[in-house]
């Protein structure tokens, strides 16, 4: 494999030679080579199995003292699910990766297991100013039975990026605990994607919350993540872009028509913004097509890899560079909420304007439950982190609060995805 494609992460940042990360180390426990995953050994030829991926964390876990392993769940069919912590112990900002929610898509995790690697072993300068300052962590394999079974959902069949808001699933709900308490200012989420030639068939396709009920600083550096940062550093390593779910006219690449990509809370991307922070969807293309890529499955499966780990370039480099903005954003945000004004939406998307119906243009101030219901979904809302009052018989969840706009999506019979219909209350002392 191209040992040094896989460097990319730690040394396009600092601009040193790649032979700073696997140079022998003076430390008492790294003496031995940086571990490989089985992609990485295959050259390509495979996947990197579940056994190896433990052994490559345990080895990286023991070898760094800037990385520790956690485990945040466990699958149905008893798998663990899994948080690598890479940086140091407390730093202001936080970058999450996700990698392969979708099992069948598993060129993400690979990056995302080479990145941790490569971040645990780096020892320029720059990169550990950086991890002093960001703190990485990766869900490096977020669907482990759809891995195993190679399948987009999970062993249930459920896609795990369709349950972000229900929390039905154990890698949902480990995510959504993961969001709550770490509270990420970027969240990266890597999938894959199946080509549509010629309209829709780039290396890499991003996009950035499309939901209406992202903060519009928020939104606005997502964006510039993908168009400022991720895209170009792709582009320098010779892969094509584009936005996700858009088709294009190959001769004059104008958009011609949208196939994906809408608003929908119950989805990371999306509620990523909702929950304030900085997110980006990253899909590579699955399909071999090039005739060379056709002859050898293996070149094919390492452009897929390659192209992400390119792109995670241009986010470690914005994380860097960009970090006092994102932080910015995110606290402002984060805090918005609290004046309790504006509108929420139901629906629409920053290229789809809502229907009238779907615009809650003066809110309630919040929603009983009873205790029933509050029985129901207390869980649900507590792995979501929202704030609720108790009351002589349920809850009252006022939408006075950090996630705010999260509050009727959750528990307005209107909201498409809701987990109940709460009563709305329209004043408030
Ligand atoms: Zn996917």
């Amino acid at each position: 494999m191209k040992r040094r494609a896989a460097l990319l992460t730690a040394t396009a940042l600092t601009g040193l030679a790649a032979t700073l990360v696997t140079a022998p180390s003076a430390g008492a426990h790294d003496t031995a080579a940086p571990p490989r995953t089985g992609f990485e050994l295959t050259h390509g030829a495979r996947w990197t199995t579940q056994p190896e991926e433990q052994r490559l964390l345990e080895t990286v876990d023991r070898a760094s003292g800037r990385v520790h392993v956690t485990r945040i769940g466990t699958t149905a069919q008893d798998r663990p699910l899994r948080l690598v912590r890479i940086g140091a112990a407390r730093t202001p900002n936080k970058v999450l990766l996700v990698c392969s929610q979708h099992g069948n898509e598993p060129s993400g995790r690979e990056a995302c297991l080479t990145t941790v690697r490569d971040l645990a072993y780096a020892k320029d300068r720059e990169t550990k100013r950086f991890l002093d300052r960001t703190t990485l962590l990766v869900v490096p394999t977020a669907n482990p039975d759809g891995r195993a079974a190679d399948t987009r959902g999970n062993s249930d069949g459920v896609d795990i990026n369709r349950d972000h808001v229900a929390l039905k699933t154990a890698e949902g709900r480990a995510l959504a605990a993961v969001i709550r308490d770490e509270r990420p200012d970027v969240i990266y989420d890597l999938h894959e994607y199946g080509a549509t030639p010629p309209y829709y068939d780039k290396d890499l396709f991003d996009l950035w919350p499309r939901n209406l009920n992202t903060h519009p600083g928020v939104h606005d550096v997502a964006q510039s993540l993908s168009e400022d940062h991720v895209r170009p550093a792709a582009g320098a390593a010779g892969y094509s872009t584009g936005t996700y779910g858009i088709w294009t006219d190959p001769v004059t690449g104008d958009p011609i028509r949208q196939t994906a990509g809408d608003g929908q809370e119950r989805i990371l991307r999306n509620l990523s913004g909702i929950k304030h922070a900085v997110g980006l969807l990253i899909e590579s293309r699955v399909d071999p097509l090039t005739d060379a890529e056709k002859a050898d499955e293996a070149l094919n499966n390492r452009r897929r890899v390659d192209s992400h780990l390119a792109a995670l370039n241009g986010l470690i480099r914005f994380s860097s560079e960009r970090r006092g903005t994102v932080e910015a954003v995110t606290a402002k945000a984060r805090a918005a909420g609290y004046a309790d004004r504006g509108a929420v939406y139901l629906g629409g998307a920053d290229n789809e304007t809502p229907e009238p119906s779907e615009v809650l243009a003066d809110p309630p101030c919040g929603y009983r439950l009873t205790a029933g219901q509050y029985a129901e979904v207390g869980d649900e809302l507590a792995l979501h982190g929202v704030r609720v009052q108790k009351t002589g018989n349920g809850v009252f969840v006022p939408l006075r609060q950090s996630l705010r706009a999260l509050v009727p999506l959750l528990l307005d019979g209107r909201a498409t995805y809701h987990l109940a219909e709460g009563e709305a209350i329209t004043s408030c002392r």
